[in-house]
């Protein structure tokens, strides 16, 4: 029997139109340095209107892509609705990127018009050259752009929900950078998962730390437009001290980093001594949360700071580590230090090395896969058959699952250290020696060794002016972990290499360990 309930598209049209009707009042403030810029949505709608109508001025139509090279402001959320509801595809861009690797990922979606903010004209300039498919480019910059509209109104078409609305490449840590496409649907669904999983409504102000060139800012400013929440966008100001700032005049409730941004925050915090208590959540996810910045943003600055997983390919949200009802407050770290369970509307699985899969033991380790509505089914133009298993998407990630669902990630597949035929958590180490007062930031790598196959180097950064020796780190790691797991090699280092996202890039450190450009120590084994 056919059901009678109405078939509503869900697009992203539905979500601009919500926004903009019942919460006309709610505000987008953009952070320029000393001042902020405020606008309210019901102006921001209208302004995503004359751009749209701008677009198509310049020839933009259905399923044509459109480039943005910016930081997070109400411009670029301006393009996030006008270019996906015209009908056209929002791709947007890493500034991180090198050059030549703009150009390739460029050239690969067939961007016909780049959006570029007057501060990246330079950046765009050195990639123009390799382009093969840019038409336009319009500068976002200071000026009064409205003249550029022929008309302030635009009457958005309607749009099938399975049509792409946006895409984002990987970063291509493993290979060539693949495109992800975000059907209007995935968009419009993962909004919910935002929503439930974040707990998020209009009393919140949030303030988006991540980039909206990295998986749409995690999804949300959809998702803050579709509950009215105010936006707080901080633009090319991400130095922990104007962030501070912004925190301190603008007064965010709520916030998503990724680790190395909030553990900034939370040192600037600590020696100046800000005041960011209106922050009350935190989201932080995109590598491993150390449990100790989970448990200083707690005890310190009073800010519930929570732990997610996902990526480019899941939208990104796939899991969140909230603790279970009935955990007494004394055990809550012992969930909260975890991935987390999967949100409703992802499915997710562990399977081992012979294709079954693993008992939720929380210790039998395999691959993580997962399937849903908003989990890439394919990658653009590319074939990637070695990603999906029976319409399942291959993550990458390795780890256990327990009874309740909670999914513990203790690797990357590429990354995973295997000595002596048992695996070795490098995710594990890492987390723990951040816990260590004097180191600002670690990184453990598999090296080959004669007797075990690969053994666990440790490359640590210490804070400045801090110091401690291998011997001290291997004994702080000694009562918490297997003594197997202790690494012998330990190199200092200024820095450790980082993709254009800001993870470890560890391909990079192997072969720089093969190089032999590691200062590396080497204690004698512990005794098994
Ligand atoms: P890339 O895959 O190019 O690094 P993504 O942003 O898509 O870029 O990164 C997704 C990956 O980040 C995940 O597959 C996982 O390895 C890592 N990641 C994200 N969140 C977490 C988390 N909470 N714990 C551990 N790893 C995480």
């Amino acid at each position: 029997m056919n059901s009678t309930m109405m078939d509503s598209p869900l697009t992203i049209t539905a979500l601009l139109r919500r926004g903009a009707r019942v919460f006309a009042g709610s505000e987008v403030i953009t952070c320029e340095g000393e001042a902020s810029r405020h606008a309210r949505f019901g102006d921001v709608a209208e302004r995503t209107q004359r751009l749209a109508a701008a677009l198509q001025a310049l020839g933009v139509k259905q399923d044509d892509r459109v480039g943005t090279l910016s930081w997070n402001h109400q411009e670029h959320l301006e393009a996030y609705f006008a270019v996906p509801c015209m009908g056209a595809v929002l791709h947007t861009l890493n500034l991180r990127l090198p050059p030549h690797q703009l150009a390739q990922i460029i050239n690969h979606a067939g961007d016909r018009v780049i959006i570029v903010d007057d501060s990246l004209v330079p950046l765009l300039a050195a990639v123009k050259p390799h382009l093969r498919t840019v038409e336009h480019v319009v500068v976002v910059g200071a000026g009064d752009a409205s003249a550029l509209a022929a008309s302030p109104s635009f009457d958005w078409p309607d749009i099938d929900e399975r049509s792409t609305a946006a895409m984002c490449y990987t970063t291509g840590t493993t290979g060539d950078p693949k495109g992800v496409a975000y059907s209007h649907r995935a968009v419009y669904l993962h909004c919910f998962a935002i929503w439930g999983a974040f707990r998020i409504d209009d009393t919140e102000r949030i303030l988006t730390i991540v980039p909206m060139f990295h998986v749409n800012a995690w999804g949300i400013p959809y998702a803050a437009w579709m509950v009215g929440a105010d936006l707080l966008m901080p633009s090319r100001f991400l130095q922990p001290q104007v962030l501070c700032n912004f925190i301190q005049s603008e007064r965010p409730t709520f916030t998503g980093g990724v680790p190395t941004i909030l553990g900034g925050v939370l040192q600037y915090v600590l020696a100046n001594g800000s005041d960011i208590s209106s922050l009350k959540r935190a989201v932080c996810g995109g590598s491993a949360v150390p449990a100790s910045l989970i448990t200083a943003y707690r005890d310190k600055l009073g800010i519930e700071c929570i732990q997610a997983w996902g990526m480019t390919e899941t939208s990104p949200i796939g899991t969140i580590a909230l603790p279970p009802k009935g955990t007494p407050a004394d055990r809550e770290m012992d969930y909260r230090s975890t991935t987390g369970r999967s949100v409703p509307g992802v499915e997710l699985r562990i399977i081992d090395e012979d294709g079954s899969e693993v008992p939720a033991d929380g210790e039998s380790v395999g691959e993580i896969e997962v399937r849903g509505p908003w989990i890439t089914a394919s990658y653009y133009n590319a074939e990637a058959p070695e990603k999906f298993h029976d319409g399942w998407l291959r993550t990458g990630d390795v780890g256990h699952i327990d009874a309740k669902g909670f999914v513990q990630i203790t690797d990357r597949s590429k990354d995973v250290i295997k000595s002596g035929g048992e695996w070795i958590s490098s995710v594990e180490l890492e987390t723990l020696l951040l816990g260590h007062p004097a180191v600002a930031d670690a990184a453990v790598i598999g090296v080959p060794d004669e007797k075990w196959q690969e053994r666990p180097l440790a490359a640590v950064v210490l804070k400045e002016g801090a110091t401690a020796t291998p011997d001290e780190l291997r004994s702080f790691l000694g009562s918490k972990v297997a003594r197997w797991w202790l690494p012998e090699r330990w190199a200092f280092v200024d820095e450790l290499p980082k993709t254009s996202v800001g993870k470890q890039d560890k391909k990079l450190m192997r072969a720089l360990y093969a190089e032999g450009k590691y200062p590396v120590v080497e204690l004698a084994a512990a005794p098994r």
